[in-house]
């Protein structure tokens, strides 16, 4: 077997799909590639659910089935085991679901996520849970606290239901085995008060494995100097500082934020700019695995493959549990299978919900995959040499 790893190897990518799922594929990234058809689906369907148009069988046949595992946790079962049977690759259930920010709906996503938490213990391909905070408190509240404004009696009830909500959810991960949670990074106004929950989490719960993840996103300038504060709260406290390293969701609302309140940016100053700090964020997590476990979250072929060559460098196995690679259900797939194939820990993201609840989760997707220099063109010429190379190979 060759040193190197062939991300180009569709065989391998796409031993799952068959004939038809991948001309599927095929005709989806197309579509997606048509930025105007993109920008007009959001409108137009908006107009569709309204009108009570029969169109859920179809986007469900379409780009939902491309983009998440099922509309609830039996039917994303198939796409679990697909993923494990095919290639070990790992799932992450993620309740794609964006409520609307109430009390009741928070609560609905708290118990949902401990449904989850109670099916995902006894799968042993799934070995993260995930969630968003905006999902269990309103964004104002964490932006409150971030920025430390006084609440009112009422806000302080709201916060202390947040707390507990996500203790609730950390809790019942940690009295698992081995199950772990993330907790995904969104804006960077909310960041203050999300640290600080994930922290104590982490010093309550981190103490004998790796329970609680936080995400790091390294198109923020000045997130080397938070890593380097996770590895004094893991020194200081004997603990396993879990980190997902990602670039980062949200460039352009955090540039307009800062153009409209008057400060600056906190977002590195272009793309290459955030690749030296995202490769530089990778190398300090490695250079302390004493106190770390990373999951690297990319579809960046080339970051993968810097990870990959520093484990070599390092004399880190392939399998070690610590380092974790991670992509998103329905995209690079040529990463997520080459990367299993060669014994390294891959997890997918398997976003679910019902059709309709899902429909911002899959516009962001469909928006992310037809953006200038997006995914789409190079999951098209994979799907089309796949389609050639089983072609040729009869
Ligand atoms: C498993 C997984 C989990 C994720 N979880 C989160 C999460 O919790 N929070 C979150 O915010 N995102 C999350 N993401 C999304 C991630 O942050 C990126 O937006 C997405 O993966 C694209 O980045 P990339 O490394 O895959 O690819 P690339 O194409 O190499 O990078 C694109 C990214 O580079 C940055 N960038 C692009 N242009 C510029 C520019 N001009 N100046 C500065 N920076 C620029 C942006 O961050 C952009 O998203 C997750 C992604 C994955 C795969």
């Amino acid at each position: 077997m060759s040193d190197t790893i062939n991300f180009n190897n569709t065989e391998i990518a796409f031993g799952t799909r068959t004939k038809k799922e991948l001309l599927r594929a095929k005709f989806l990234f197309g579509m997606l590639e048509y930025g105007w058809l993109t920008r007009m689906a959001k409108p137009l369907l908006n107009i569709a659910f309204k009108s009570r148009l029969p169109i859920d069988p179809i986007i469900k046949k379409t780009i939902f089935s491309q983009f998440c595992g099922g509309e609830n946790l039996m039917e994303c079962k198939a796409s679990i085991d697909t993923l494990y049977n095919g290639g070990e690759i790992m799932s992450i259930l993620d309740y794609s679901v964006e409520g609307a920010e109430n009390e009741a709906s928070f609560d609905q996503t708290l118990e949902t996520l401990l449904k989850i938490c109670q099916f995902s213990e006894f799968q042993k391909q799934v070995p993260f849970m995930v969630f968003k905070p905006s999902g269990i408190g309103k964004l104002e509240l964490f932006q409150k606290i971030s920025e430390g404004t006084p609440l009112s009696i009422s806000e302080t009830e709201e916060w202390n239901k947040v707390k507990n909500r996500f203790e609730l959810i950390c809790q019942s991960v940690a009295k698992t085995d081995n199950l772990k949670i993330m907790v995904d990074a969104e804006e960077s106004w909310s960041h203050a008060a999300v640290d600080q929950l994930t922290e104590e989490m982490m010093v309550k719960y981190n103490t004998r494995r790796t329970v609680v993840f936080a995400t790091v996103q390294l198109y923020l300038s000045k997130k080397l100097d938070y890593l380097q504060k996770l590895k004094s709260l893991g020194k200081q406290n004997h603990i396993k500082i879990g980190v997902k390293l990602v670039r980062g969701a949200y460039m352009e609302k955090e540039r307009d934020r800062a153009l409209e309140h008057g400060y600056e940016s906190p977002i590195c100053e272009d793309k290459s700019s955030t690749d030296q700090n995202f490769n530089n964020g990778c190398s300090y997590v490695l250079e302390n695995l004493d106190v770390f476990d990373l999951f690297l979250g990319t579809h960046n072929e080339l970051s993968c493959l810097q990870l990959v060559k520093k484990l070599k460098e390092k004399g880190i196995s392939n399998s070690d549990n610590r380092i974790w690679f991670g992509q998103l259900y329905g995209m690079s797939d040529n990463i997520s299978y080459n990367l299993a194939e060669r014994g390294y820990n891959v997890a997918k993201y398997v976003p679910f919900g019902p059709v309709r609840d899902v429909m911002p989760y899959l516009i962001r997707r469909a928006e992310e995959n037809s953006s200038v220099g997006s995914q789409s063109s190079r999951e098209m010429e994979l799907i089309k040499k796949e389609l050639l190379r089983r072609k040729y190979s009869k």
